[in-house]
């Protein structure tokens, strides 16, 4: 007799990337030995984000060598005691997952501010060095190990893996800022970079009651995208004052992180209205603003990094709930398998998809 644990394989095929010169080789490496709190998945799918663009290109450093890769879904295949989910409901064996994209302790002063993302002691998968315990920490590989203090949220398996894989980073962020935004169905909203974060913004907007959503993008093929996630209107920067002013600005989402649009940000926001100021994760050129304009306009700005379990949670209901799955599903590229990993990151530093997929089977 085979038990489950006996099935499975004795070794992770994972692909370790060394830096921008040696890049990607992809090995087999031993499954770890799980210490309390700690749960083993097998990845089902992974996107490649433009974070981990940005890491490949030389642009955002990370410890080397690693497995890079965040958003990912998975099943858990062994725990190393109990598991839970964000209710505290019981997760083994089995369950469908989506965890954070970082790890919280739960005790020091910023997890005990509510902001979780920044724990002092936080690990981010996709962004560690391989250590000895602590290999497979990144999403481009056969399995996940999940180190304590990682919120998991089950994933419906009835939820395509291309529509839920994005959940822990993209759709996160964007709820995750909605929340710290205020986001109500009485704001008018604009949200500039028509991305995945983009485009995922425009639909949750929507979802949330949001009846009027301009969506501005440089690139003409993502504005008509924005137009079928429920954008009232999609315009060029260049129109986004005349637009702004028509359908109202109460709420800017700046995800595209580009100063031009950062600036056009704190320009067009309604009196009263709120910005959050998304899409700038690395150093850019200096936005100006003058402060007068802030004070009697009674501007409110919110940088919003990563986000909080209940993000995530609210991120998976969210994908669950959209009609908008099909749409959303569009965005991601057929998988590439593992072996494949080159193939599929020139395929995403190409553009050919707003995100290229990684499928796990193996061989
Ligand atoms: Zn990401
Ligand atoms: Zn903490």
């Amino acid at each position: 007799m085979t038990s489950r644990l006996e099935a499975r394989p004795a070794t992770a095929t994972a692909a370790i990337w060394a830096g921008v010169d040696a890049g990607f080789s992809v090995g087999e490496h031993p499954l770890p030995d799980l210490r309390p709190g700690e749960v083993l998945v097998a990845v089902e799918l992974t996107t490649i984000c433009g974070s981990d663009l940005h890491t490949i290109a030389g642009d955002r450093p990370t410890p080397l060598p690693t497995v890079l890769g965040h958003e990912a879904v998975g099943r858990i295949v062994a725990t190393g005691g109990p598991a839970h989910g964000p209710a505290g409901e019981p997760l083994g064996v089995g369950d469908r997952v989506t965890w954070t994209i970082g790890t919280s302790c739960g005790a020091c002063r910023r997890c005990r501010r509510g902001i979780p993302q920044k724990c002092l002691g936080v690990r981010k998968y996709g962004h560690e060095a391989v250590e000895a315990h602590w290999v497979l920490s990144g999403g481009l590989a056969t399995h996940c190990h999940l180190v304590a203090g990682t919120g998991l949220v089950p994933v419906p398996d009835a939820l395509p893996a291309a529509v839920a894989a994005p959940a822990n980073c993209a759709t996160a962020t964007v709820t995750g800022a909605a929340r710290r935004v205020g986001l109500t169905a009485e704001d008018s909203v604009v949200v500039q970079g028509c991305g995945m974060l983009g485009l995922t913004a425009v639909a949750y907007a929507r979802d949330v009651g949001v009846e009027h959503v301009v969506a501005c993008d440089v690139d003409p093929g993502r504005r008509e995208l924005a137009l079928g996630f429920g954008a009232s209107v999609a315009c060029a920067p260049g129109d986004l004052t005349d637009a702004a002013h028509e359908h109202g600005a109460d709420v800017v989402l700046e995800l595209s992180g580009s100063t031009p649009a950062v600036q056009g940000a704190l320009e067009v926001v309604d009196t009263g209205g709120r910005v959050a100021l998304v899409g700038s994760v690395s150093p850019a050129p200096d936005a100006r603003f003058e402060p007068s304009s802030f004070v009697r306009n009674l501007t409110t700005v919110v940088g919003c990094h990563n986000y909080r379990v209940d993000d995530l949670v609210e991120a998976v209901a969210f994908l669950g709930r959209t009609p908008l799955q099909d749409r959303l599903a569009g965005l991601v590229s057929d998988p590439y398998p593992l072996t494949a990993i080159d193939e599929a990151v020139a395929a995403a530093r190409s553009g050919a998809a707003a995100r290229v997929a990684v499928h796990m089977e193996r061989p």
